[in-house]
Protein backbone atom coordinates (compact mmCIF):
# COMPACT_ATOMS: atom_id res chain seq x y z
CA UNK A 1 0.00 0.00 0.00
CA UNK A 2 1.65 3.41 -1.13
CA UNK A 3 2.59 6.06 1.47
CA UNK A 4 0.02 9.35 0.26
CA UNK A 5 1.46 12.98 0.31
CA UNK A 6 -0.22 14.52 3.30
CA UNK A 7 -1.81 17.98 2.75
CA UNK A 8 -1.00 20.82 4.23
CA UNK A 9 -2.99 23.81 5.68
CA UNK A 10 -3.75 26.52 2.72
CA UNK A 11 -5.38 23.53 0.45
CA UNK A 12 -8.65 23.87 -0.12
CA UNK A 13 -9.20 19.96 0.44
CA UNK A 14 -9.33 20.37 3.93
CA UNK A 15 -11.69 23.27 3.88
CA UNK A 16 -14.71 21.56 2.12
CA UNK A 17 -16.67 19.47 3.95
CA UNK A 18 -16.44 15.69 2.83
CA UNK A 19 -18.71 13.32 1.08
CA UNK A 20 -20.61 10.55 3.00
CA UNK A 21 -18.83 6.99 1.91
CA UNK A 22 -21.48 5.11 0.21
CA UNK A 23 -19.83 2.23 -1.53
CA UNK A 24 -18.24 -0.12 0.97
CA UNK A 25 -15.59 -1.59 -1.74
CA UNK A 26 -12.54 -2.23 -2.44
CA UNK A 27 -11.40 1.03 -2.92
CA UNK A 28 -12.37 2.04 0.25
CA UNK A 29 -10.57 -0.61 2.09
CA UNK A 30 -7.36 0.89 -0.26
CA UNK A 31 -7.91 3.87 1.44
CA UNK A 32 -8.13 2.65 5.13
CA UNK A 33 -4.89 1.06 4.34
CA UNK A 34 -3.27 4.11 2.64
CA UNK A 35 -4.35 6.38 5.52
CA UNK A 36 -2.85 3.68 8.40
CA UNK A 37 0.29 3.53 6.43
CA UNK A 38 0.67 7.09 5.76
CA UNK A 39 -0.29 7.85 9.79
CA UNK A 40 2.30 5.76 10.34
CA UNK A 41 4.99 6.99 8.38
CA UNK A 42 4.77 10.34 9.48
CA UNK A 43 4.16 9.25 12.20
CA UNK A 44 0.94 10.67 13.78
CA UNK A 45 -1.99 10.03 16.08
CA UNK A 46 -4.55 9.92 13.70
CA UNK A 47 -5.03 10.97 9.88
CA UNK A 48 -8.68 11.52 8.34
CA UNK A 49 -9.08 11.03 4.45
CA UNK A 50 -9.13 14.81 3.08
CA UNK A 51 -5.50 15.26 4.60
CA UNK A 52 -4.34 13.14 1.55
CA UNK A 53 -6.50 14.69 -0.75
CA UNK A 54 -9.38 12.25 -0.68
CA UNK A 55 -12.83 13.92 0.50
CA UNK A 56 -14.25 11.12 1.84
CA UNK A 57 -16.05 10.76 5.67
CA UNK A 58 -12.84 8.06 6.83
CA UNK A 59 -10.11 8.81 9.51
CA UNK A 60 -7.82 6.23 11.31
CA UNK A 61 -6.30 6.46 13.91
CA UNK A 62 -3.62 4.76 16.45
CA UNK A 63 -3.68 6.07 20.18
CA UNK A 64 -2.59 3.53 23.25
CA UNK A 65 -1.48 1.06 20.58
CA UNK A 66 -5.14 0.30 19.25
CA UNK A 67 -5.35 1.21 15.50
CA UNK A 68 -9.05 1.77 14.55
CA UNK A 69 -10.75 3.20 11.64
CA UNK A 70 -14.32 4.83 10.96
CA UNK A 71 -16.37 5.54 8.08
CA UNK A 72 -19.47 8.08 7.73
CA UNK A 73 -19.03 9.05 11.80
CA UNK A 74 -21.25 10.90 14.32
CA UNK A 75 -19.83 11.96 17.69
CA UNK A 76 -22.03 12.59 21.02
CA UNK A 77 -19.45 14.45 23.64
CA UNK A 78 -19.46 15.42 27.16
CA UNK A 79 -19.90 18.60 28.62
CA UNK A 80 -16.96 18.44 30.60
CA UNK A 81 -14.22 19.49 28.96
CA UNK A 82 -9.97 18.65 28.96
CA UNK A 83 -7.09 20.60 28.60
CA UNK A 84 -4.43 19.58 26.47
CA UNK A 85 -1.99 20.62 23.77
CA UNK A 86 -2.93 19.13 20.30
CA UNK A 87 -1.13 19.15 16.94
CA UNK A 88 -2.26 17.96 13.30
CA UNK A 89 -0.10 16.71 9.89
CA UNK A 90 -1.97 19.31 8.17
CA UNK A 91 0.26 21.77 10.51
CA UNK A 92 3.62 20.13 10.74
CA UNK A 93 5.91 21.06 13.72
CA UNK A 94 2.72 22.81 15.78
CA UNK A 95 1.37 22.22 18.94
CA UNK A 96 -1.28 23.95 20.55
CA UNK A 97 -3.31 23.93 23.62
CA UNK A 98 -6.87 23.39 22.45
CA UNK A 99 -9.78 22.57 24.44
CA UNK A 100 -11.81 19.62 24.04
CA UNK A 101 -14.80 17.50 25.14
CA UNK A 102 -13.30 14.47 28.25
CA UNK A 103 -15.44 12.44 26.44
CA UNK A 104 -16.45 11.23 22.82
CA UNK A 105 -18.65 8.59 21.88
CA UNK A 106 -18.48 8.37 18.46
CA UNK A 107 -20.88 5.83 15.88
CA UNK A 108 -19.93 4.68 12.34
CA UNK A 109 -19.17 1.90 9.98
CA UNK A 110 -16.42 -0.40 9.75
CA UNK A 111 -14.90 -0.42 5.77
CA UNK A 112 -16.89 -3.59 5.63
CA UNK A 113 -19.94 -1.87 6.39
CA UNK A 114 -20.65 -3.00 9.69
CA UNK A 115 -22.14 -0.42 12.27
CA UNK A 116 -19.56 0.18 15.05
CA UNK A 117 -19.06 2.20 18.34
CA UNK A 118 -15.95 3.96 19.99
CA UNK A 119 -15.94 5.26 23.10
CA UNK A 120 -12.75 7.36 24.40
CA UNK A 121 -11.46 9.71 27.10
CA UNK A 122 -8.63 11.52 26.91
CA UNK A 123 -6.24 11.18 24.01
CA UNK A 124 -8.76 8.91 22.64
CA UNK A 125 -11.56 11.50 22.79
CA UNK A 126 -9.57 14.25 21.57
CA UNK A 127 -8.47 12.24 18.65
CA UNK A 128 -11.91 11.21 17.54
CA UNK A 129 -13.30 14.72 17.52
CA UNK A 130 -9.89 16.36 15.97
CA UNK A 131 -10.12 13.82 12.79
CA UNK A 132 -14.43 13.78 12.83
CA UNK A 133 -13.46 17.91 12.65
CA UNK A 134 -11.26 17.32 9.49
CA UNK A 135 -14.78 15.58 7.73
CA UNK A 136 -16.18 19.05 8.10
CA UNK A 137 -14.14 21.05 6.88
CA UNK A 138 -12.98 22.32 10.65
CA UNK A 139 -9.07 22.39 11.80
CA UNK A 140 -7.73 22.55 15.35
CA UNK A 141 -6.75 26.13 14.84
CA UNK A 142 -10.43 26.49 14.76
CA UNK A 143 -10.99 25.25 18.29
CA UNK A 144 -8.65 27.29 19.83
CA UNK A 145 -9.25 30.06 21.49
CA UNK A 146 -8.83 33.73 20.14
CA UNK A 147 -5.05 34.37 21.02
CA UNK A 148 -3.85 31.14 20.58
CA UNK A 149 -5.49 31.01 17.50
CA UNK A 150 -3.26 33.96 16.67
CA UNK A 151 -0.23 32.80 17.84
CA UNK A 152 -0.60 29.46 15.20
CA UNK A 153 -1.36 31.21 12.44
CA UNK A 154 1.66 33.37 12.78
CA UNK A 155 3.95 30.47 13.68
CA UNK A 156 1.85 28.80 10.11
CA UNK A 157 2.94 32.62 7.98
CA UNK A 158 6.57 31.78 9.22
CA UNK A 159 6.62 28.06 8.26
CA UNK A 160 8.68 26.83 5.49
CA UNK A 161 6.11 24.48 4.23
CA UNK A 162 3.40 27.19 3.99
CA UNK A 163 5.36 29.52 2.21
CA UNK A 164 7.24 27.04 -0.12
CA UNK A 165 3.62 26.00 -1.44
CA UNK A 166 2.15 29.44 -1.57
CA UNK A 167 5.16 31.13 -3.32
CA UNK A 168 5.66 28.88 -5.61
CA UNK A 169 2.11 28.48 -6.36
CA UNK A 170 2.01 24.88 -5.92
CA UNK A 171 -1.18 24.59 -4.19
CA UNK A 172 -1.85 21.08 -5.55
CA UNK A 173 -5.53 20.83 -7.41
CA UNK A 174 -7.74 18.79 -5.97
CA UNK A 175 -9.81 16.54 -7.86
CA UNK A 176 -12.94 15.21 -5.65
CA UNK A 177 -15.29 12.32 -6.65
CA UNK A 178 -17.19 10.91 -4.06
CA UNK A 179 -17.57 7.33 -6.23
CA UNK A 180 -13.47 7.69 -7.21
CA UNK A 181 -11.86 7.23 -3.25
CA UNK A 182 -8.39 7.64 -4.98
CA UNK A 183 -8.65 10.80 -6.61
CA UNK A 184 -5.09 11.36 -6.45
CA UNK A 185 -4.15 12.18 -9.72
CA UNK A 186 -1.27 15.15 -8.95
ZN1 LIG B 1 -5.33 17.07 11.77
Amino acid sequence: MPIQPIRFFGDPVLTTPASPVTDFDKELRTLVADLIETMHDAPGAGLAAPQIGVSLRVFVWDVDDEIGHLINPTLDLSDELQDGEEGCLSFPGLRYETPRALRAVAKGFTMHGEPITVEGTEFLARALQHETDHLNGILFVDRMDKLTRKAAMQEVRESEWFNAATESGSQPIIRVSPHNTRGLGN
